[in-house]
């Protein structure tokens, strides 16, 4: 029998990475909130790699507390070793990863969200969307309890009629033998929504006792530690680090792979979900890279607290057997003992296309989806799209307008718009690559960047906002100061300037001229700074990175104008690409699919070419003629 149970202002379905960001968003912003999970033990649970950020989802994570989310003040408190990649190349790819211990980050995501204050979690599946009139007002569990509510954000991952697949065993159930979501496709279908069928996969897991370790080369964390929240400071967080292993697959493990692809259901074709290049099995691997005589992998500790490693690199859907017999050819894991087999996992997720820019559905108002349910991959990724659907339910809820990040705003905003504009066919992966303003995106300018939007949103406090402030003035004031100082060409200077092979001066340069040479830096220049004052780490860089990339700085601020021309050229809501003459008839049926907000939008949309960005231009300048 069906009850009512309660009525809140919105509901999450899913304590994943995404319905934990999105649940703490609401509530903060003073919604009365109530998050679902099939089971509280899969809140904020890292069913694959232990680790957060990485190459480009560093950047996601800066950018999520950047705005006022939370993924980034747990890995802080959470981390096993932290590392900034990519240091050998630009700021613009500098990148922060941490192995976490995922048992810890659980426990203080769930800690934090029974915590706070307007929002109840609750151990309940949701098998049924309540809509009226185009329009959410609740939902209902397997109980048959019914939560009304005014907007809702799905945030259900890879739960969703999700099976689970090694060799012949296939278990119809969610990541870790947790239950699988079984109900709500179905009427997710029945309202319209377009499903897609996407897969991952995850390694064995084994117990460190039976691995020899001397047979692998040791990685060590940085010893300057850099907080992903920049609320911490590197002492806050400071910590003894755990190291991880790399070892690699040899010509015994390739043969065994390739012997029994057979008994592979990716290759058996039992897998029918579609998978991401960017994080193939080793099967991929071995078939795509046949040239290459090993691949790297690194045993990664999952824990301070268990014994548990994740053998990052060697995802496979082989069965049990031939999965012992070929890890057993790795240097160091002779004697492997597997205490969780490796899968790939096949699971329900939607078409991103049906969404609009603020991550609520095109046909049901107050429908909100967020993370690996909208065909992205990555704990990162779902985080912040979780950040966003969070924010954009409760302004929605509030009667006022969306956020909306541009490309030129954050990596946040590369996500969501080439999810929902250009969908995706595999699961997508944040990558630098994605993003062409990156100079202008880089992980350590995010507060510059989103902090403020996060403080007009009520998720940042006053005193952290005029923290940033002081912080963005003193920079200022820095910037100002070396391009006024003027070094004179002393014996001492030019000595200075030998001794970093640099070219000695003929005559007084500014300060901030020598900072741009390659050999030198803001840092390295102290000895001949005399006046310069005492600042932090963090404002150091940042006069660093403005002053050396200045020119390149400038160049995209300027393609961002551009761009933010052709953005704001708005289109109109009701517009019917059917009447324009002109367009051609792909560009019509995915202009009328899309329905972009902007020309830019509608630049970016798979299949429409500059010549129908010209037709779409010439009608709204007739448009305007006929108003005027
Ligand atoms: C086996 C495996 C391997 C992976 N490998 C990779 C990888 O190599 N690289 C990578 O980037 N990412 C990988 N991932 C993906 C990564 O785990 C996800 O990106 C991330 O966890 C997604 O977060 P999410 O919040 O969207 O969903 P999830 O973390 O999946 O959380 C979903 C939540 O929704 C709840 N839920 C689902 N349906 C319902 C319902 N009907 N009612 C109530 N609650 C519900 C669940 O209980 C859970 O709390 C892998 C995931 C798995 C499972």
């Amino acid at each position: 029998m069906t009850y009512i149970a309660d009525t809140v202002d919105v509901v999450v379905v899913g304590g994943g990475h995404a319905g934990c960001e999105a649940a703490l968003a609401t509530a903060r912003m003073g919604m009365s909130t109530m998050l679902f999970a099939i089971s509280l033990d899969s809140i904020a649970m890292m069913p694959c790699n232990p680790s957060i950020g990485g190459s480009s989802k560093g950047h996601l994570v800066r950018e999520i507390d950047a705005l006022g989310g939370e993924m980034g003040k747990v890995i802080d408190k959470t981390y096993i070793q932290t590392k900034m990649l990519n240091t050998g190349k630009g700021p613009a790819v500098y990148s922060l990863r941490a192995q976490a211990d995922k048992i810890q980050y659980q426990s203080k995501m769930k800690h934090t969200l029974e915590k706070q204050k307007n929002l109840r979690i609750k151990q309940a599946e949701v098998t049924e969307l309540l809509i009226e009139d185009g329009k959410i007002i609740g939902v209902k569990t397997n109980s048959n309890a019914v939560y009304y509510c005014k907007a809702v954000v799905l945030c259900m991952g890879t739960y969703m009629k999700a099976r689970c697949l090694f060799g012949e065993t296939i278990i119809p159930s969610g990541p870790s033998n947790l239950m699988a979501a079984n109900a709500l496709s179905q009427n997710l279908l029945e309202n319209g929504i377009r499903l897609f069928r996407f897969k991952t996969g995850t390694p064995a897991r084994m117990n460190k006792n039976s691995l020899d370790f001397s047979k692998m080369k040791p990685q060590y964390g940085d010893e300057h530690i850099v907080p992903f929240s920049f609320e911490h400071t590197p002492e806050e967080i400071a910590r003894e680090q755990v190291p991880c292993y790399l070892t690699y697959t040899n010509e015994k493990t390739h043969e065994i792979i390739r012997n029994n692809l057979h008994r592979s259901p990716l290759y058996a074709g039992v897998i029918t979900g579609i998978g991401t290049r960017y994080c193939p099995s080793i099967e991929d691997k071995v078939v795509r890279f046949s040239d290459k005589e090993r691949h790297q992998l690194f045993v990664e500790p999952e824990g301070e607290n268990t014994d548990e490693v994740y053998i990052q690199g060697m995802s496979t859907s082989l069965p049990e057997d031939v999965q012992l017999e070929m890890y057993r050819t790795i240097p160091g894991l002779e004697h492997c003992e597997i205490t969780r087999n490796a899968y790939a996992i096949e699971y329900d997720c939607i078409d991103a296309t049906q969404l609009k820019l603020s991550l609520e559905f095109k046909t049901i108002r107050g429908l909100f989806s967020a993370g690996q349910f909208n065909g992205s991959s990555g704990y990162e990724e779902a985080a912040a799209q979780g950040l966003i659907g969070g924010i954009n339910a409760a302004q929605y809820v509030r009667g006022e307008e969306p956020l909306i990040l541009q490309r030129s705003d954050g990596y946040i905003g590369v996500l969501i718009d080439d999810l929902v504009t250009k969908g995706s066919k595999e699961p997508y992966r944040m990558m630098t690559s994605r993003a062409e303003y990156r100079l202008l995106l880089r992980q350590d300018n995010a507060d510059q960047r989103l902090t403020p939007i996060g403080y007009r949103l009520g998720l940042i406090p006053e005193e952290r906002y005029q923290k940033l402030l002081q912080k963005q003035e003193k920079i200022a004031e820095e910037i100002a100061r070396v391009n006024a100082v003027i070094i004179k060409p002393t014996p001492q200077v030019q000595e200075f300037l030998e001794s970093h092979n640099s070219t000695p001066i003929k005559s007084g340069v500014r300060l901030a001229e020598l900072i741009k040479r390659p050999e030198l830096n803001y840092d390295k220049l102290i000895s001949l700074d005399a006046e310069r004052p005492e600042l932090s780490a963090e404002i150091r860089e940042q006069v660093n990175i403005q002053i050396k990339y200045e020119g390149y700085i400038r160049q995209q601020l300027q393609q961002v104008e551009q761009f933010k021309k052709l953005e704001h050229k708005l289109l109109p809501e009701d517009i019917s690409y059917e009447d324009i003459q002109g367009l051609r008839l792909e560009a019509r049926q995915k202009l009328s699919a899309i329905r972009p907000v902007s020309i830019g939008h509608a630049s970016r949309i798979t299949g429409v070419s500059p010549a129908d960005i010209t037709v779409l231009l010439i009608y709204l300048e007739q448009q305007k003629g006929k108003k005027v």
